[in-house]
């Protein structure tokens, strides 16, 4: 396997955007989180929140009608649709124009979610990023991996990997069935774990922020919120990919001193996003 790039400050500084003083929200980009179902709404909280957090000028989210009055309180500077549904997404159906979309954290496998799913592929042009459900929906239907845009960015954990491209035999295999599936789709393959790989088709990135704390509830479901902040601001595909990783990592290496292991969740990823940046 060729040797990965270290995603490093120093690296991460070739392309970083400052905050141009003369800014405003609507020029800082807008996203659009779509998932959560009864039971799991908080996931979409935790994105949404993290997206907003992440410097995005705008966030609207998409959710089933269950979890309206949640999101609203828990995140007001966050828009919130709903869908027809009480309790899951059945039709992904927006007004806003939003400039990059994350889908999938809490948003279940309901058989109506997944033709939800499939009609909004169907039609969709705008830059993607697909977590949890979104991916473990992709691995019930391969057919429709064709459908996704170019550079769509997947971030699979290590088992929602294994649904999209089967087992491996070894770490190697690992990489060179993941380095195929990028390039047969296009796509760019955020491999979750301790440390987390990027495969953009040929090139290899590996993070190096980030420590054990990170292994908590939510913590996906914020990083799907932080690299969709970044892609609506602006950034490529694959550099949003990067700084996300790097960031969301970060946040855990500043908290650790004050939380230990044991108390860090993913909120306090949240929490600590601005000593991140800073
Ligand atoms: P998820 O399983 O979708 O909640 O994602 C977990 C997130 O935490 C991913 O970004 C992982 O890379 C990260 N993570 C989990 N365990 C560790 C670990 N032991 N060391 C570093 N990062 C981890
Ligand atoms: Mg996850």
């Amino acid at each position: 396997m060729k040797v990965p790039l270290q995603i490093t400050k120093q690296e991460i500084l070739t392309f970083y955007k400052h905050i141009n003083p003369l800014t405003h929200k609507g020029i800082q980009g807008h996203a659009l989180l779509v998932g959560g179902s009864y039971g799991k709404i908080g996931a979409a909280v935790l994105a949404s929140g993290a997206c907003l957090k992440s410097g995005c000028g705008l966030v609207t989210a998409f959710i089933p009608k269950c979890g309206y009055a949640i999101l609203q309180i828990s995140n007001p500077e966050v828009m919130v649709v709903t869908d027809e549904s009480e309790n899951f997404i059945s039709r992904i159906n927006f007004e806003s124009e939003p400039q990059a979309i994350g889908i999938g954290p809490g948003l279940g496998q309901e058989k109506e979610t997944q033709k939800a799913f499939f009609e909004f592929l169907s039609t969709n042009i705008c830059p993607l990023v697909l977590d949890a459900d979104a991916l473990n929906i992709l691995s019930l239907h391969k057919s429709w991996l064709e459908l996704l845009p170019e550079n769509t960015i997947l971030t699979p954990h290590p088992k929602e990997l294994e649904r999209l491209i089967g087992k491996w035999e070894s770490e190697n295999e690992k990489f060179e069935n993941t380095i195929a599936f990028s390039e047969q789709y296009k796509i760019i393959i955020v491999m979750k774990g301790a440390p987390t790989f990027i495969i953009n088709q040929s090139k290899i990135y590996q993070n190096t922020t980030g420590n054990a704390a990170l292994a908590t509830a939510g913590s996906g479901d914020v990083l799907t919120g932080i690299i969709t902040s970044f892609l609506a601001q602006g950034y490529s595909p694959d550099q949003a990919a990067r700084l996300g990783v790097f960031i969301h990592g970060l946040t855990a290496d500043i908290a650790l001193p004050e939380t230990g292991y044991q108390s860090f969740i993913a909120s306090d990823i949240i929490k600590n996003l601005g000593k991140a940046f800073l």
